[in-house]
């Protein structure tokens, strides 16, 4: 019964939290929830990685599209797969920052500091030698004083306009995935696609794979091209 009851507790505080603190509504002046509206490039954005199979076929499917991508990695995550987190950069595509441990409840509070945030930029750090200048919020929550902390410390703090369900335990399958997806993007839009699990060195997960097969030739014969958040907003990703 008391397990019940703090269930139905966290469910309604998890719905609020994503009503009130993520990407469109929330922001505060603080989020980059897209880029240029006059310019037909889009950027793809994958969180809580690294995990193996699933990135490294992720990263096998962008190799054949030629499209560069951006990758916000967890703390955690890179410490189960730093080769492949180096992987990645040495092909192009951009490693931001998405905190140390994926906590929700660290940036609701006014008075806490950045070392969730400054635990993933160091696990980056000592794989990398750069420092990431791109910064999403786990569960894209952000209050105006984190944003305030965030924007000081020099951090470009990155929402979406494009979001689907690919995170949900069974897979949504790539067809549904890759139309929900096209169906709302515009010129300048930033997806947000998962490509791993925090907390999970393995996992798994092969539908998000399969809708960026889809969704990528689907919209370059629209006369879009797939950039990297740092060519889309003309911002340093790493500092
Ligand atoms: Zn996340």
């Amino acid at each position: 019964m008391i397990k019940l009851l703090k269930q139905s507790i966290i469910q309604r505080f998890d719905a609020l939290g994503n009503h009130l603190l993520s990407p469109p509504r929330s922001g505060f002046g603080y989020f980059v929830h897209h880029g240029p509206r006059d310019q037909p490039k889009l950027a793809l954005t994958f969180d809580d990685g690294p995990s193996r199979p699933c990135t490294e076929q992720l990263l096998e499917a962008l190799d054949q599209l030629e499209v560069k991508a951006t990758f916000f990695c967890l703390g955690v995550n890179v410490g189960y797969h730093p080769e492949l987190v180096l992987h990645m950069y040495q092909r192009g595509h951009v490693i931001g920052n998405h905190s140390g441990w994926h906590s929700r409840k660290r940036g609701l509070l006014p008075w806490a500091d950045l070392s969730h945030i400054r635990a993933g930029e160091e696990a980056i750090y000592a794989v990398l030698g750069v420092r990431p200048r791109f910064y999403r919020p786990p569960w894209g929550w952000l209050t105006p004083w984190e944003g305030r902390r965030l924007a000081r410390a020099g951090y470009t703090i990155i929402g979406w306009d494009v979001y689907t369900l690919d995170w949900v335990i069974p897979e949504v399958d790539a067809v549904t995935l890759a139309r929900d997806a096209c169906r709302v993007a515009q010129a300048g839009s930033i997806f947000c696609f998962h490509d791993a699990k925090p907390w999970e060195p393995l996992w798994e997960k092969r539908e998000t794979t399969r809708a960026i097969k889809l969704l990528v030739p689907e919209l370059r014969a629209q006369g879009y091209e797939f950039v990297t958040l740092a060519e889309l907003l003309h911002r340093p990703a790493y500092g």
